[in-house]
């Protein structure tokens, strides 16, 4: 037993079961997603790649989620606090699947050459929750995946939840100006011809849309989404 364990017991994130961060019958539970979809028209396409139809702007490529967003995986996700952030994180990649593998494993196929980039969080929600959910699910998929974390955007603002905002107007405004690439990471851009940005939960795509839209503005050839979770 480790020291930490005597002060802060492990315990299961879905049900409360002492002794690990999800048990095995929560396991069970996470739905793993089969039909992967074209983000653009949900409808089924092979490891989820855009179809050439069906976007004019084409900022994402292509969209991997990996589980459903079901309300166990909403909870373990939620009662990740600080200081569990690493060690859930570290434990989740010892219980992964060989599907979730294999599925990963079509970006090894695409390029060799991808970086990985994380969608930021601001400074204020940073801050305020102390570690990026998105980071930590990167270094999470970079055991698979083996490309280097990149440090390319910034977050600007916070996006509301796209449902609430009735108009399009606003909801144009909610999301416009949310990122920025680093000034200092200008110059990378010509060494960075793909991306694949992660994040923990994709639901109405704004946020990684958005992203999407920045990078490729700046000159990055593809961009590919890979979340943990589907809303
Ligand atoms: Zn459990
Ligand atoms: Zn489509």
């Amino acid at each position: 037993m480790f020291l930490i364990d005597l002060f802060f017991p492990k315990f299961c994130l879905g049900c409360g079961y002492i002794g690990v961060y999800v048990c095995s019958s929560c396991f069970k539970k996470l739905e793993l997603i089969k039909q992967d979809t074209c983000f653009y028209c949900k409808k089924p396409s092979l490891f989820g790649l855009t179809h050439p139809n069906c976007s004019k702007t084409h900022n994402i490529d292509g969209l991997l989620t990996i589980y459903h967003y079901n309300p166990l995986l909403k909870k373990i996700i939620k009662n990740i606090k600080y200081r569990l952030a690493v060690q859930v994180w570290q434990e989740f990649y010892k219980i992964i699947e060989p599907q979730v593998i294999l599925k990963l494993g079509f970006y090894k196929r695409l390029s060799q050459d991808f970086v990985i980039q994380p969608i930021p969080l601001s400074k204020i929600k940073y801050n305020e929750r102390g570690f990026n959910q998105a980071s930590l699910i990167s270094t999470f998929f970079q055991k698979f995946l083996h490309y280097s974390i990149g440090d390319l955007l910034i977050r600007k603002k916070e996006i509301s939840a796209q449902a609430q905002i009735k108009n399009k107007k606003g909801r144009y405004f909610n999301v416009q100006g949310a990122f920025a690439i680093k000034p200092d990471r200008r110059g990378l851009i010509y060494q960075t011809p793909n991306i694949i940005v992660i994040d923990d939960v994709v639901t109405s795509g704004s946020t990684v849309k958005e992203a999407a839209r920045v990078l490729k503005k700046a000159g990055i050839k593809k961009v590919y989404v890979l979340a943990l979770a589907k809303g």
